[in-house]
């Protein structure tokens, strides 16, 4: 046999990088569908436990302390207080898009809203970490077009 036959055949695995976008939806459930709902309205509903009394800023069917189904649901905000903050200056990648985080700083705090014994992680409209306090009051900063999902809130912003 000759030199030429004995080459074998070569395959090229070929790898590139790339970017697929494959859009989906999926149903949040009854009382998600109906939280995410009041975002359209600029309303932020909690949900009350009608044995304990505990409202919850995000809602759950089942109070977390009486086992009870819980169907009261309550406005709360638009003001509300931090319980704790961050101001974010590392990067990491965001779950919802796989890409990482832009731009940086931003500032994400624990809002505790008007009737609520809960609080709720959302961005605040401040990066200066020494005017950020908690038991600082803020209220809601909604988006002008809102489509019923968290990214309807803009931010909060400081109101004292
Ligand atoms: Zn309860």
């Amino acid at each position: 046999m000759s030199e030429k036959g004995k080459e074998k055949k070569k395959e090229y695995l070929v790898i590139t990088s790339g970017k697929m976008w494959q859009p989906y939806n999926w149903y949040v459930g009854e009382y998600w569908t109906k939280f995410f709902d009041g975002f359209k309205e600029k309303k932020f509903l909690g949900i009350k436990c009608s044995k304990c009394g505990t409202v919850y800023a995000l809602p759950r069917q089942v109070c977390g302390r009486c086992f009870v189904k819980m169907d009261e649901w309550v406005e709360l905000g638009p003001e509300g207080v931090i319980g704790a903050f961050t101001v974010v200056k590392f990067p990491y990648i965001d779950p919802n898009t796989g890409e990482i985080i832009k731009p940086l700083p931003f500032t994400v705090a624990a809002v505790r809203l008007d009737g609520a014994d809960s609080a709720i992680w959302h961005y605040v409209n401040e990066l200066d970490e020494s005017k950020i306090k908690v038991g600082r009051r803020v209220r809601i900063v909604w988006q002008d077009e809102r489509k019923g999902n968290i990214h309807d809130i803009k931010y909060f912003e400081f109101i004292d």
